[in-house]
């Protein structure tokens, strides 16, 4: 049987819904809107496309959400200058700076920059200091991507405590918090990664299996437990024709898709795993949407307790 689809689009739609009111009560108790700086640094075309969705729902939930543009070449030193500015600013309460950054930048730039955001604005929930409290379990400012999955399972009625939880993937703004959420909603969890052996094996234990890993349909039936909750949070361009047909028959709607725009989204899952979990998220219109809406609802977070 087919499994059951959690649709990002319409949790994210409701979270939206949710927050609009609260924005309006506070422009009107405060006299402003709740503001959101998202730093651009170059002209990475997936980075576009995030951050226009970012401002186009931002504006339409009523916050005030501002792009500051730096150029490729811009220095670590000239985005810093930025950082602190909007750090300064009043009418910020909010401070998102898209990654990748330039590579040029360094391989330390990301984290030089997540630790320069004052933490009260860190509506990214990067900052040392919000992932510290957000191990102690008293975070306001929690990363968007993983809380937009426990809105998910909450709001599709997926029970999480006393289930077993298996999370693929380590990183900081993803694995590690997506672990912590699920520990502080009672799980047992394990987290996997790149030199977990028997991965599989491992994963199939899971009533909640989340994999952030990046890697086009790694996740097969194998890893998976019959009826088991599936999220998938990956998000891969695929280009290439052989791996397409290998895994969306002729005629399909994905199939159809690639055929027009010589690209096709998929996430970390097969997609015959849809024909063993007992519910899944999908990629596109699964985790995405949330990561957006839950963006907004933090920067509300954020602009109430600025405010006092
Ligand atoms: P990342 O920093 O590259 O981390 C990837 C993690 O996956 C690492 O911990 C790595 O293990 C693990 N990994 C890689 N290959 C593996 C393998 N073969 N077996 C087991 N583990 C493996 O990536 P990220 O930033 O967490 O993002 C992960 C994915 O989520 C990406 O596709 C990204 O585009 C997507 N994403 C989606 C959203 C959304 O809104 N839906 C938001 C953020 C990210 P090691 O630590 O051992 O190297």
């Amino acid at each position: 049987m087919a499994a059951r689809v959690l649709d990002g689009v319409a949790v994210a739609n409701q979270i939206r819904a949710e927050v609009a009111p609260e924005v309006a009560a506070f422009s009107a108790r405060t006299g402003r809107p709740p503001g959101l700086a998202i730093v651009l640094v170059g002209d990475d075309p997936a980075s576009e496309i995030y951050v226009r969705g970012k401002l186009k729902s931002a504006a339409d939930s009523g916050l005030r959400a501002d792009l500051e543009r730096l150029p490729a070449a811009a220095t670590l030193a000239q985005l810093l200058e930025v950082v602190e500015r909007l750090n300064r600013s009043d009418t910020y309460d909010g401070i998102l700076v898209q990654s990748p950054l330039p590579v040029a930048m360094g391989p330390d730039a990301e984290r030089r920059i997540f630790d320069a955001i004052r933490p009260d604005k860190d509506v990214d929930g990067f900052h040392p200091i919000n992932v510290g409290r957000l191990v102690q379990n008293r975070a306001h400012l929690v990363a968007c991507t993983p809380s937009g999955v426990i809105e998910l399972l909450d709001r599709s009625g997926i029970a999480i405590a006393g289930t077993r939880a298996v999370v693929i993937g380590r990183s900081d703004i993803v694995g590690k918090p997506m672990a912590l959420l699920l520990l502080h909603r009672h799980a047992t969890v394990t987290i996997c990664h790149s030199r977990t052996p028997q991965l599989a094996t491992v994963a199939a234990e899971a009533d909640i299996l989340v994999s952030a890993i990046g890697r086009p349909a790694f996740v097969t039936p194998e890893y998976v437990k019959p009826g088991a909750t599936v999220i998938d949070v990956g998000i891969t361009s695929l280009t290439d024709r052989a791996t397409v047909e290998r895994l969306f028959a002729a005629g399909s709607k994905r199939r159809d898709t690639f055929e027009r725009r010589g690209a096709i989204t998929i996430g970390d899952v097969h997609p015959a795993v849809e024909q063993v979990a007992g519910a899944l998220s999908p990629v596109p219109g699964g985790v995405g949407p949330l990561t957006i809406a839950m963006l907004l609802k933090n920067t509300l977070t954020a602009a109430i307790q600025r405010a006092g």
